[in-house]
């Protein structure tokens, strides 16, 4: 059984994820600290809840995912994951933060890249990897069946979708990814996505003015 608790962070207000077992091992999700406030924050509540981070995962890399790679990659001596369409996104964050007017995110190397179908185990818990490109080239979405909840990043928000209006994005990829692979979902499956608040499946069925 893991517990699953957010963070809302930096000038683009994205939610990170820290998602705990019953052993108190942690993965660590898209952190997106951006102050010195923030990241002492992330940091102060691993330390405060005594978990130990054992993997860093991001959705996708857009910069307001991958703000705090660095801070977790030093502190906790991890490395993140991510599709390896995603790396060029990692990239050119540099970019990204020129255009919007913030800091760049610090590079990071992978330890690794995520593949669509793939099981990643956290105590007693399974996360399927499901392969969501559209807002970005490489977004996966990290789904939890028996425990009912998907993390989808900037896929799928509360009756809305992600932007396809940056480098990689593409709008029929991306109603094609959340109607094959998340509306398919049960309907009672809570969805934790990269910004605002959570959704169901079942709330995005009927409500979602983009997926009619
Ligand atoms: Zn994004």
């Amino acid at each position: 059984m893991t517990t699953i608790t957010s963070f809302v962070f930096n000038p683009f207000y994205e939610n990170t994820y820290i998602i705990a077992d019953e052993n108190n091992d942690c993965w660590v999700v898209d952190p997106g600290c951006y102050s010195e406030g923030e990241q002492m924050k992330l940091i102060n509540y691993i330390t405060e809840k005594q978990l130990r981070p054992v993997l860093l995962l991001n959705t996708h890399c857009h910069l307001d995912h991958i703000f705090g790679n660095s801070l977790i990659a030093k502190t906790y001596n991890l490395s993140p994951y991510w599709h390896e369409n995603e790396t060029q996104i990692a990239k050119n964050a540099k970019i990204g933060a020129m255009m919007f007017g913030v800091k760049a995110p610090e590079y990071v190397e992978p330890g690794g890249f995520l593949k669509e179908g793939e099981v990643l185990t956290i105590g007693s818990s399974t996360f399927k990897i499901l392969f969501t490109p559209g807002h970005s080239p490489g977004s996966v979405s990290f789904y939890n069946e028996k425990e009912k909840y998907v993390i989808v990043g900037d896929v799928l928000f509360r009756e809305s979708i992600g932007r396809t209006d940056l480098p990689g994005g593409n709008f029929d990829v991306l109603i094609k990814s959340i109607k094959k692979e998340i509306l398919t979902l049960p309907e009672d499956t809570v969805v934790y996505n990269g910004h605002g608040e959570p959704t169901t499946i079942g709330h995005e069925k009927k409500y979602n003015p983009f997926l009619r």
